[in-house]
């Protein structure tokens, strides 16, 4: 009874556990949360580890609901993937993310570059190139400041991936692997594909300096990274032993509680502006 089809429909029946009764209210109240302004983003810097300079942001939102209080990501993103409403949502994201980095432009922080994560859902169905370079025109932002985080199985199961990804690529905007390591793309795709960044995902940072396989793994991707002339960010870092580890390997970037946890834009303003000017 509680099966689901893909569109989200799910028939009522008396056996329907509570569970599924939370969903559809979960669903309803989502539907109606964009429009309510109760979407928000929120911004984790990425720096240079030996600088600790700013070298972009990730955007990450956030719902905020009168009844639910504050909603993780990893519980209502599937659900929007689910009924369909993932499109809306990520195209606000996109645009209010865009929007976020040429407010920061005209109150003095030049924020490099702004990653934007996407669902496998906003590769369906084609034109995302001209979906992203439609908002890059009306916030006015320079597409090489935009950075586009997909995950391996995005790549892997979108029918036309390699072709989006290259329109994508066409149109300059940057492209990240994200939670890289975790999913299984063959290394021969990833030559292929026009991938600035890998993110080494945060499960192989926890223990690296305790867990011989997961260090193993880091410095692996790393050394992947070099030899296809990637750059690669650790996510997740959250203590100076990681950062050093990561330093020591070569890894440049990071971006994890150490540095900052994901803030509000004024606090990437007040904080960033302010190292900026000393
Ligand atoms: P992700 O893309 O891997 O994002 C990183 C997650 O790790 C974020 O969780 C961030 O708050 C958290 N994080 C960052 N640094 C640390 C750290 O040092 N330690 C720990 N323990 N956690 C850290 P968040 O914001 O809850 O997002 C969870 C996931 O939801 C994201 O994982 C991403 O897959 C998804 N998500 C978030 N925003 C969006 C969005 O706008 N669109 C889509 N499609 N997915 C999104
Ligand atoms: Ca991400
Ligand atoms: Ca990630
Ligand atoms: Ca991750």
């Amino acid at each position: 009874a509680k099966a689901r089809g893909r569109n989200g429909y799910q028939f009522y029946s008396p056996s329907m556990s509570g569970e599924g009764l939370e969903r559809l209210r979960l669903e309803a109240l989502l539907r109606r949360a964009v429009e309510k302004q109760e979407i928000f983003l929120h911004y984790q810097p990425q720096v240079e580890i030996d600088t600790g300079r700013l070298v972009g942001v990730e955007a990450l939102v956030r719902w905020q609901n009168p009844e639910l209080g504050l909603v993780a990501p990893s519980r209502f993103i599937p659900v929007a993937e689910d009924m369909g409403f993932i499109k809306p949502l990520g195209q606000w994201v996109l645009a209010e993310a865009c929007r976020q980095m040429v407010s920061w432009d005209k109150a003095g922080l030049a924020v490099p570059k702004i990653a934007v994560n996407l669902s496998v859902r906003q590769f369906e169905r084609g034109s995302i190139a001209e979906q992203v370079s439609g908002v890059l025109r009306e916030a006015g932002l320079g597409p090489g400041r935009l950075q586009l985080e997909v995950t391996e199985s995005v790549i892997m199961h979108a029918g036309d991936a390699l072709q989006l990804v290259n329109d994508l690529d066409a149109i300059g905007v940057g492209l990240a692997i994200d939670d890289f390591g975790t999913g299984y793309s063959s290394l021969a795709y990833l030559k292929q594909l026009p991938v600035q960044t890998l993110k080494i995902d945060r499960s192989f940072i926890k223990d690296i300096s305790t867990d011989a396989n997961d260090e193993a793994i880091a410095v692996a991707i790393i050394q992947l990274g070099k030899s296809l002339n990637l750059s690669v960010i650790a996510e997740g870092v959250e203590n100076e032993e990681q950062a050093a580890f990561l330093l020591r390997h070569g890894c440049r970037h990071a971006q994890g509680y150490l540095y900052s946890r994901p803030v509000g834009p004024d606090d990437i303003l007040t904080r960033w502006r302010r190292e900026a000017d000393e």
